[in-house]
């Protein structure tokens, strides 16, 4: 995914992505960071381009959940792994570390997609994501 002008690798799928921060119970918070009061990223192909002095690689695109439409705080919050909730207490403390890893696209090669996902999740009226497979 992108956010901050920087793409990432997440160690889990989009939807997957747990917040860090420490409930007053002490365990780890169970919320995701993607949420439907939340504004979404979009997914999208860009060209999957190594950095400065690496290969070409022969597969030109790759999908990508891009978040840098989405406003500057958000993004924030998605590279701070919080949920909207623990983005709000910034003295919760963190439980776990970030998950994100600076993509490399020749060593994450097996991450690479040059086709968008063929589902995406939408937010049902009870506000859990339901999944909703496309023909
Ligand atoms: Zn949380």
């Amino acid at each position: 995914m992108q956010l901050l002008y920087v793409r990432y690798l997440a160690a889990r799928p989009v939807d997957e992505i747990q917040c860090i921060a420490q409930t007053r119970r002490r365990h780890r918070c169970t919320s995701t960071l993607l949420s439907p009061e939340t504004p979404a990223g979009t997914w999208r192909l860009v060209p999957a381009t190594a950095t400065s002095g690496q290969l070409a690689l022969p597969s030109a695109v790759m999908a990508i959940y891009d978040l840098s439409a989405i406003p500057y705080a958000e993004q924030l919050r998605w590279r701070a792994q919080r949920c909207p909730q623990h983005a709000a207490i910034p003295t919760a403390a963190d439980l776990a570390v970030t998950d994100w890893e600076p993509f490399d696209p020749l060593r994450h090669h097996e991450h690479i997609h040059n086709r968008l996902p063929t589902h995406t999740r939408h937010p049902g009226p009870t506000g859990r994501a339901h999944e909703a497979a496309r023909p």
